[in-house]
């Protein structure tokens, strides 16, 4: 194998047998976006330099955006770091009708650390409300992602729940980080964020290094040790912080999303997670297992100011990004998932000789007609290897064609699993058969 020509660190190649399980978990995540009423977009996979530019936070932008010039036009260009922005770009532009729900299952681009979980190239399943600034909107977001984990099998998962206006007010309250500039709050949930990767002490350093005071830190890291059973940890926040407009109007907005929610027993309310990019303005959440550690499995949030920064007119919004590559490797490890089938080929025309060729290839040609996948040999191939192939490839069923079958307008199948023989078929009958058993 060359390694000269292997793909980037963070990258991979997909051979089929996983690409077409890549697909059917798509597909399963799919069939429940459309339950919800959900309609997909697409959008370029290269924006403008311009549209992603302060819309994440500064680490982001100087670190982990793929940003080039275009050395055509000298352009700046980089590819697109998640599916919200663009959708924020694209309301702004196309107004659609209201509420907008919108899903997008797509790569995106992130100049990361490549490790467990962590890719540089990976796929987001987005569903997102626009539109809608009730807590409604929200609780369907979050009944939503918990709806995919547990189609696809997952049961003992937790959605932490937070809003970004909670940490904000408590901060006011007792520490008046205001005092530091517009920008300061901003700064001290991208810390927070780390506490996973970085833990408490790494958090508290970076604080002290964003210019806060030990006590400011002590006190930060004391709100963000709040967490619990939801209705009960918010009113007792909210009998501690009575009359800050900031945790009054969080407390009511979460009230209300949890009861309108039909996953109430999976939410945890938790302090300490405030989702690292900047565009969130109210209710976040993300969708973890306690096992593997492999870091959160989907995310989400309210962002109602996003649109408005594209010159749209002011459009709240809620949405929710699953990441696929998390959603398997974890599905993978907790035995979720098989990964047996190989190939879509339902089933494959073996000719018994050369004289068979053509009528073998017009069997293919009616079976591909009723909506059968169908392969036929291309490589000239004697009986036994075009046996050997469907073993490799995993095809379930085989349509034998020789002299009998020719001469009769009939097909022998078999079905290699079961053992299974149909003796001289005729073609029509055996297309019912292969509909019903080769799925
Ligand atoms: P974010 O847009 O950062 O909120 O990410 C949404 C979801 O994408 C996360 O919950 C993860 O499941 C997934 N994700 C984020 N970063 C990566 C990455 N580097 N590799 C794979 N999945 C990721």
């Amino acid at each position: 194998m060359s390694t000269k020509y292997s793909v980037p660190r963070g990258f991979r190649d997909f051979p089929p047998e996983v690409a077409l399980f890549r697909r059917r978990i798509m597909e399963l995540i799919e069939e429940v976006f459309e339950r919800y009423g959900f309609d997909p977009i697409e959008t370029p996979v290269i924006e403008y330099w311009e549209t992603l530019k302060g819309k994440y936070g500064e680490e982001v932008e100087s670190k982990l955006l793929y940003r080039f010039q275009d050395p055509w036009s000298e352009e700046w260009l980089a590819l697109r770091y998640d599916l919200t922005v663009p959708l924020a770009r694209f309301v702004a532009s196309h107004a659609p009708t209201l509420p907008f729900k919108r899903y997008h299952i797509g790569r995106v681009w992130r100049h990361e650390r490549p490790q467990k979980g962590r890719y540089r190239e990976f796929w987001q399943c987005d569903a997102d409300i626009v539109g809608s600034p009730y807590p409604e909107a929200d609780a369907e977001v979050v009944d939503l992602v918990c709806d995919v984990m547990k189609t696809l099998g997952y049961s003992g998962f937790k959605v932490r729940l937070n809003d970004r206006r909670l940490l904000k007010g408590v901060f006011e309250e007792e520490l008046n980080l205001s005092r530091y500039g517009e920008g300061k709050i901003l700064e001290v949930f991208r810390v927070i964020d780390k506490l996973e990767k970085i833990g408490r002490e790494g958090v508290e350093g970076e604080l002290l290094k964003a210019g806060l005071s030990r006590h400011e830190a002590e006190k930060i890291m004391e709100a963000v040790d709040v967490s619990g059973n939801p209705e009960k940890t918010l009113s007792e926040l909210e009998s501690r912080f009575r009359g800050n407009r900031n945790v009054e109007a969080a407390v009511g907005h979460l009230q209300e999303l949890i009861a309108a929610s039909s996953h109430r027993e999976d939410i945890t309310l938790d302090l300490s997670m405030v989702r690292g990019l900047d565009y969130y303005t109210g209710p976040i959440f993300e969708v973890y297992v306690e096992e593997p550690k492999i870091g959160a499995l989907a995310g989400g949030g309210r962002y109602d100011d996003l649109i408005e920064r594209y010159g749209g007119p002011s459009t709240p919004s809620t949405g929710v990004s699953i990441g696929l590559e998390r959603i398997i490797d974890a599905g993978l490890e907790l035995g979720l998932f098989n990964l047996k089938r190989k190939t879509c080929t339902q089933v494959f025309t073996v000719s018994m000789g050369e004289k068979y060729w053509s009528y073998a290839r017009s069997v293919a040609r009616e079976m591909r007609r009723e909506g059968l996948r169908v392969q036929v040999d291309l490589m000239r191939r004697n009986y036994r290897k075009q046996l050997e192939y469907c073993e490799k490839k995993g095809i379930r069923a085989i349509a034998f064609v020789g002299e009998k079958e020719a001469s009769t307008g009939t097909v022998t199948l078999y079905f290699r699993e079961e053992k299974k023989r149909y003796e001289q078929t005729p073609l029509k009958d055996a297309i019912q058969i292969l509909k019903r058993e080769a799925q």
